[in-house]
């Protein structure tokens, strides 16, 4: 029998199946628990869960910890760190995963906290080292630093949807379905009242085939208004880099990078985006990559396929114009 306890996933779900994200890290937990000789399983709070645990046990899981109960409809914060710890106290798991996600960024921070454990966030990679330790990689200091929890347990880690592949389904896996108890609580500090969720451009960022990605150097609002432009043009998904994020021009949702969004677009195109590695290593799945950079010396043009060096401000209404009328001609010939 193994000496490690099983490797865990606190999943996410809505509408009735588990969000992309917890399936690509019962696959990646699937890989790490077959390593160990343990067990891959499953941490599932919500209500009315029947689709998204047959999701988590078809994606690979052995065993979910079903909380279903109408009290923990919306992730309150509270009752799910109570009952997430609570069960890492019984169960002792060697390893807790989480997504990058709204939750996972405040939940896990949460949980480890109360476990006295170490937490590293936003991951670009997970794999085991020669002492079977959880290796975290996080881009840092132009390159990949890989973090170890040496003492504690579990060894807690975020990570991005897209970091990891969706595994492949398989209907007919059966696993054991462990039912857990909701606790009574007080009236807590933090509640969930509803959950907003913001349209990122027409659509899913993941799902974009061709992506404009704007930063700093889109420089004002009037500026953003002309990324926002380009992007209608060419049908493209909407993303950002931080700056942009803190300026308000876009929302957190369409960042991309470290502590954003993974995408694989066919076409990124980064408009006055410098090419730190925080926001470059959110596109490295991109096939084709262009910039539009006013100064011919930024580094991001040593990471594009194609680099415009010109002031964006002046070359994207060009181009959305070119578009445009070429668009136009196209359809006069139809
Ligand atoms: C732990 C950590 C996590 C992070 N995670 C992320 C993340 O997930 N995503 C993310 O994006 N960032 C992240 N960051 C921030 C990241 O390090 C960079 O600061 C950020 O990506 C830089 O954004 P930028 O390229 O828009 O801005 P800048 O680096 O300021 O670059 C702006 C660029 O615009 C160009 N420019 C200026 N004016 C014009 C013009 N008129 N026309 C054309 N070009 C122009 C400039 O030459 C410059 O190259 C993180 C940082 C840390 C420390």
């Amino acid at each position: 029998m193994s000496s490690f306890g099983p490797v865990w996933v606190i999943a996410e779900q809505s509408e009735c199946a588990a969000e992309i994200v917890s399936l690509q890290l019962v696959g990646k937990a699937r890989q790490l628990a077959e390593q160990l000789g343990v067990n891959c399983e499953s941490v599932l709070l919500g209500s009315n869960l029947g689709g998204a645990v047959r999701d988590l046990l078809a994606s690979g899981a052995d065993r979910v910890y079903l909380a279903d109960d109408p009290r923990l409809e919306l992730y309150q914060p509270a009752l799910y760190s109570e009952i997430i710890c609570m069960l890492a106290e019984k169960w002792k798991p060697e390893i807790i995963l989480m997504g990058s996600t709204f939750m996972g960024r405040e939940l896990a921070p949460l949980v480890a906290a109360r476990l006295r454990t170490g937490l590293a966030a936003h991951c670009t990679g997970l794999r085991l080292d020669r002492d079977n330790r959880l290796e975290q990689l996080i881009p840092a200091y132009g390159g990949l630093m890989s973090i170890v929890c040496p003492e504690k347990r579990p060894q807690m880690a975020t990570v991005a949807r897209g970091v990891f592949a969706t595994p492949a389904r398989d209907a007919q896996r059966k696993g054991e379905i462990v039912a857990v108890p909701v606790p009574e609580m007080g009236e807590p500090t933090v509640r969930t009242l509803e959950i907003v969720r913001e349209p990122v451009s027409d659509g899913q960022l993941e799902d974009a085939r061709v992506i404009v990605s704007g930063g700093a150097g889109a420089g004002s609002a009037e500026g953003w208004e002309a990324v926002r432009e380009l992007c209608r043009e060419l049908g493209a998904g909407l993303a950002c880099t931080r700056p942009a994020v803190d300026a308000g021009w876009a929302p957190l949702e369409s960042m991309i990078g470290q502590s954003g969004k993974m995408v694989s677009p066919e076409v990124y195109i980064g408009v006055g985006v410098s090419g730190e590695q925080q926001h470059m290593v959110g596109v490295v799945g991109a096939k084709l990559m262009i910039a539009v950079n006013n100064d011919p010396k930024s580094p991001v043009f040593e990471q594009v396929d194609l680099g415009v060096a010109e002031d964006c401000r002046e070359f994207l209404p060009v181009l959305a114009s070119k578009i445009r009328a070429y668009r136009e001609s196209r359809k006069a010939c139809v």
